[in-house]
């Protein structure tokens, strides 16, 4: 059964990039990416809204609170209508001033106004206290969540699979975490009990506007038919305007990663202004996305305006003929009329939410994208634990592209026995970083098996594998921070001596302590204060010092000298006793000493033996060096030319 629902697991699907929503068939705003057309909103909203479960108390309080200061707001337009009724009308009413009568009923009226006044005034008060309660509690839960959400993002972030970066931009990701999670933060803190309370808010004053002159109030009810059909047509027009704004934005963020990142490279071709002017565009790009997003949401809002003014209209109208037919009071039409904006405020509200929830729900999709994709399967109950390799890898038929449909290995069948040295040689780009990649377990085979110690590789439990392979990659990433923390990388514990060891195997030591900082030398920001070959070499040591049973050295002296590059060969060889070890290396002659060589050529393996016997065969391998031969006695021959015997 296991067995069974591994395999199934196992089959990779067609990777090729969508352009086009599978369901409606429209443009993606990024590739791969969401279509904001076919999100399920009912899903989304239970899933954002599932933010906030951890913190029920400080949502009750909220929502109770939120309700508390909706409920009080109705009471003071019929404070208002009592002060203008009881008060001020019989007060103005013709007959009563200059009469004697007037004095007694006068100072109960003087105390009428007063006790209403107050109790305007605690209202006011009481809704102002919980007000602040609100604005505390929602400040927290809103800290709460933010911290939540970007901790889910980034806690799956690091777990997934290169495949997931290969196909998304920095940019992008980048925007999620920036954007994405504070606008869904804004959502769940300002939307969701807004909407409560405005929901709320709308049921009560329906309610009294009812309960005081049912037919007035269908006056006051005739725009919102309008209002709902509007805002629903709106709904679409601001998903496809917002989700453009965001496309726009996320091609804005990922031009300046790389640009910063590649500030070098601008500089060495003086492409700086090119670059501005590219930024420039994409800039201005983005506002006009955010101007015609803004500009269909203002448009809707005035014409709702105008809607709902109109509905007052009516009510001065209908309303004031009743009272010249003595059928209604003074104060209870202005306690209408106030209650009117009460009840377009929500529905005016609604309106205004439908943009924000709009902007909130794309962002949520686009953060539940990342914590939805599926993470390399480090706690899989069903792999094998594998404590102890002892460094057999085999190949069978192996097939594999970055692009199915473009496989960059067809086939490879190889047997490493344990400990053995093979090193990769092929062509620039014929699939050697490839092929070790698949060790791994970076990428995963699409056709053939890949076994360690007779496993299948994907039933090895992912951290045993990775804990025992020691990798010096093609482009040496370093850290910001020290040099010993970088070499410490994989090993945080390992003590002093251990990391001395394991520099000076890699022949970093000596340079390491020349530096006037020593191990404390910082290396800046992915190790740019450091030369090529420090950077290769401090590499090699963190890779020694994991004394991995199988390493991988993806042309890890590329960047060193001829003399350091001899001294590390040694050390290399020292290093290699014992473990298995896959080695590529761009000059041909530092291979010598590998137990075998394996030439890749056209995805498949074309020649196989040690240095001396592919020399004897004259095939691929003997012509490759035979070129670098030519080219480099070319230099040499250059390199005299310069001083003149
Ligand atoms: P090399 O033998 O020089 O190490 P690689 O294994 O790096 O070659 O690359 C083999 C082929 O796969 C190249 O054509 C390269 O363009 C392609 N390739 C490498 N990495 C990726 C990737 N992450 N996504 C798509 N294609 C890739
Ligand atoms: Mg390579």
């Amino acid at each position: 059964g296991a067995e069974a629902v591994l395999l199934e697991t196992l089959t990779l699907p067609t990777e090729i990039e969508r352009t086009r929503c599978d369901q409606c068939g429209r443009f993606l705003p990024e590739k791969d990416g969401l279509c904001p057309f076919c999100i399920r909103k009912w899903d989304t909203l239970k899933r954002i809204i599932g933010f906030l479960a951890p913190y029920r108390w400080g949502v009750i309080i909220l929502m109770l609170s939120s309700a508390l200061i909706t409920g009080l707001e109705l009471i003071p337009p019929i404070l208002v209508a009592h002060i203008i009724d009881d008060v001020l009308v019989p007060a103005g009413s013709p007959g009563s001033p200059g009469s004697e009568v007037v004095a007694p009923v006068g100072l109960g009226a003087v105390e009428l106004l007063g006790t209403l006044v107050l109790g305007l005034l605690a209202v006011r008060l009481l809704s102002w206290g919980i007000n602040l309660v609100n604005g505390f509690v929602r400040a927290d839960l809103a800290a709460w969540t933010g911290r939540d959400i970007r901790s889910r993002l980034y806690g799956n972030l690091q777990f997934l699979p290169l495949r997931f970066y290969d196909r998304r931009k920095v940019g992008s990701l980048i925007s999620r975490f920036l954007n994405d999670s504070d606008r869904l933060e804004m959502f769940l803190l300002f939307g969701v009990p807004y909407v409560l309370s405005n929901l709320l808010m709308l049921v009560g004053v329906l309610g009294l506007l009812l309960y005081l002159n049912w037919e007035l109030t269908l006056y006051v009810l005739a725009p919102v038919p309008l209002i709902v059909a509007a805002s629903l047509r709106q709904w679409r027009q601001l998903v496809r305007y917002w989700t453009r704004w965001h496309a726009k934005w996320s091609r804005l963020s990922t031009h300046l990663t790389e640009s910063i990142n590649g500030i070098r490279v601008v500089k060495a071709f003086a492409q700086e202004r090119r670059e501005e002017e590219r930024f420039r565009t994409r800039n201005d790009d983005l506002r006009q996305a955010s101007v015609s997003a803004e500009r269909v949401w203002f448009i809707f809002y005035a014409v709702m305006n105008f809607l709902m003014s109109f509905g007052v209209f009516l009510v001065w109208y209908f309303g004031g003929r009743q009272i010249l037919r003595e059928t209604l009071t003074i104060g209870a039409l202005m306690a209408f009329v106030s209650y009117i904006w009460q009840l377009y405020q929500p529905l005016q509200f609604f309106s205004q939410v439908n943009n924000f929830i709009t902007r909130a729900f794309a962002g949520a999709e686009r953060v539940f994208e990342v914590i939805d994709a599926r993470p390399e399967p480090f706690t899989d109950p069903r792999a094998v634990p594998l404590p102890v390799v002892e460094g057999r890898v085999s190949f069978r038929g192996v097939a594999f592209g970055y692009d199915p449909a473009k496989p960059v290995l067809k086939e490879v069948d190889l047997e490493v026995k344990p400990g053995e040295m093979i090193g990769l040689v092929g062509r620039s780009g014929v699939g050697k970083t490839t092929l070790v990649n698949l060790v791994c377990r970076f990428y995963e085979a699409n056709r053939g098996i890949l076994e360690i110690d007779g496993i299948d590789i994907r039933r090895i439990r992912l951290e045993d594998l990775r804990r025992q392979i020691g990798m010096v990659a093609q482009e040496s990433f370093l850290f910001n921070g020290s040099i010993l923390e970088n070499i410490r990388y994989g090993k945080p514990e390992a003590p002093l001596e251990e990391v001395f060891r394991a520099a000076r195997a890699a022949n970093a030591h000596e340079f390491i302590v020349q530096k006037p900082d020593g191990y404390d030398t910082l290396v800046g920001e992915s190790g740019g204060r450091l030369s090529g070959g420090e950077k290769q070499r401090i590499a090699i040591a963190r890779a020694i010092l994991r004394d991995p049973r199988i390493l991988i050295l993806d042309e890890a002296t590329s960047s060193v000298d001829t003399p350091t590059e001899k001294k590390l060969q040694e050390a290399i060889r020292r290093l290699v006793q014992g473990r298995t070890t896959f080695a590529i290396a761009h000059r041909l002659s530092t291979l010598r000493h590998a137990d075998r060589l394996v030439v890749i050529d056209e995805g498949r393996i074309a020649e196989m033996g040690t240095h001396a016997e592919l020399m004897a065969r004259e095939g691929i391998f003997y012509k490759l060096v035979r070129t670098q031969q030519e080219s480099s006695a070319v230099m040499a021959v250059g390199g005299g030319r310069g001083q003149p015997a």
